[in-house]
């Protein structure tokens, strides 16, 4: 494969080096293995099974037009010559339906999912914009389900996958497209429920499910996050006065706040009220807030996590060590859980080194009378490694399970 590359300015794109300016069309492909785009989990590609996609779509491209890859999971398809659009269609929808159909790769029976884009220049003009174009329409249809080809069209095309997710948000809660699902957070040594974690879900009506790793960031920068926020916090009080009642064992729920957001009275009067209506006692409720927030505002941080501390919340501070702080703030601020990030644990105990840190940060933790979350543990070698390392091992990760809806969570809990 030759690769494409595109240049800074998103628009125009070169192969080897060489600026096109003189394309006629260009189809994007984009693939996924299809739980991994969902919610952000599964097993991705191994470099074996990307071979042998690739040359599916190889094999299949129409007679005139050579396929590139841009990325890991995404080919390109150009074609110089205008009059062939018609077969270039053809050519592409063909690939389509053989991704869509289960594909055996490596001795596995795998569901791709792919997304086709397919743009074209009208003149010489429009070629330098094929890529920006054939992007746009990526955006606007990540229906990750339907694996159709999408043409391009200006009319359509006019607003990016952004502006959708910012503007369809509004409806969703009116629509209950939102849900929660609910990951558990386990002692390793007592193989004891600590705590939950509540993980927003968005099943838009044409995208399918949406990642909140995809649509939080756009709605976070939007500043249009709050209305969401206080969504989740009620769903939660609710859900925590059902369980209340039922008796079902599960300590405390926490709740995922973005930074620009702790340091507000909103929503300090919103969980407020929430607490109140649902008769529930505050010390079930913990608030997950990310280590970047709070060194954005480190002073208005501290009085608001000792406000929710004085009510008798606790506050964790989220992807601990991903932000690349001086560590001073925490000998200030009144947090009572650090959790450490995910990349911190993925070359234990593989990894010397990776252990060495790990064993650091939690000794710095409990010297400071911290208690320590460690995320996304996936496997056995690792609980073991941190059982025997960790005078309190608390964990959450898919080794124990994933994330759950409320139904399967009370069944798990129950087992
Ligand atoms: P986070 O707060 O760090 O949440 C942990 C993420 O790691 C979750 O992804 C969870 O499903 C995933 N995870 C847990 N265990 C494992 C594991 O063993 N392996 C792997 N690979 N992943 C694991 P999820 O649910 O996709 O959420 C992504 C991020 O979106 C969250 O990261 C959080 O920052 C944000 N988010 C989710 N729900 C909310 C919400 O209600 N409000 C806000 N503001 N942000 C949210
Ligand atoms: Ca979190
Ligand atoms: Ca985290
Ligand atoms: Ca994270």
């Amino acid at each position: 494969f030759d690769a494409l590359t595109v240049l800074p300015n998103q628009r125009q794109f070169e192969i080897d080096g060489r600026n096109m300016r003189e394309a006629g069309s260009l189809a994007i492909i984009q693939i996924h293995q299809l739980e991994k785009w969902i919610v952000g989990y599964g097993y991705a590609f191994t470099d074996e099974m990307i071979k042998e996609v690739s040359e599916i779509i190889q094999q299949l491209k129409p007679a005139s037009a050579k396929v590139y890859r841009i990325e890991e999971h995404r080919f390109a398809i150009l074609n110089h010559d205008e009059q062939n659009f018609e077969r270039m269609k053809i050519a592409l929808e063909r690939i389509m339906s053989v991704l869509m159909s289960p594909l055996i790769i490596s001795n596995r029976r795998i569901i791709v999912d792919a997304v086709g884009a397919i743009a074209r220049a009208s003149n010489k003009n429009e070629s330098s914009e094929l890529f920006s174009h054939a992007m746009a329409v990526l955006g606007h249809s990540s229906t990750r389900y339907k694996h159709e080809l999408i043409e391009y069209d200006p009319k359509i095309h006019t607003y990016s996958f952004e502006n959708r997710i910012i503007k369809d948000i509004a409806s969703a809660i009116a629509n209950n497209e939102l849900f929660l699902e609910y990951q558990p957070k386990i002692c390793s040594k007592t193989q004891t429920v600590t705590g939950l974690e509540a993980l927003l879900r968005w099943r838009h009506p044409e995208f399918g499910l949406i990642s909140p790793g995809i649509f939080i960031p756009v709605l976070e920068e939007s500043n249009n996050i709050y209305d969401v926020t206080d969504w989740v916090v009620r769903e939660v009080c609710q859900q925590i006065a059902y369980w209340v009642a039922d008796d079902v064992p599960f300590i405390q729920v926490s709740i995922n706040i973005p930074g620009s957001y702790i340091t507000s009275s909103r929503l300090l009067s919103v969980i407020k009220d929430n607490l109140y209506k649902n008769k529930i006692n505050p010390s079930y409720l913990e608030l997950e807030i990310t280590e970047t927030s709070v060194i954005h505002d480190i002073e208005n941080a501290i009085t608001a996590v000792r406000n929710y501390r004085d009510l008798g919340i606790s506050v964790a501070l989220d992807d601990f060590g991903t932000g690349l702080s001086s560590l001073s703030y925490l000998r200030k601020i009144p947090i009572s859980t650090i959790k450490i990030d995910k990349s911190f644990v993925d070359g234990v105990p593989v990894s010397k080194k990776d252990c060495a840190l790990l064993k650091a940060i939690i000794t710095l933790c409990y010297s400071l009378n911290l208690k320590v979350v460690i995320e996304g543990v996936e496997f056995k070698e690792q609980i073991d490694f941190i059982t025997s390392m960790t005078e309190i091992p608390l964990v959450q990760g898919y080794f124990y399970s994933r994330p759950l809806q409320v139904k399967e969570l009370v069944a798990w809990l129950q087992e």
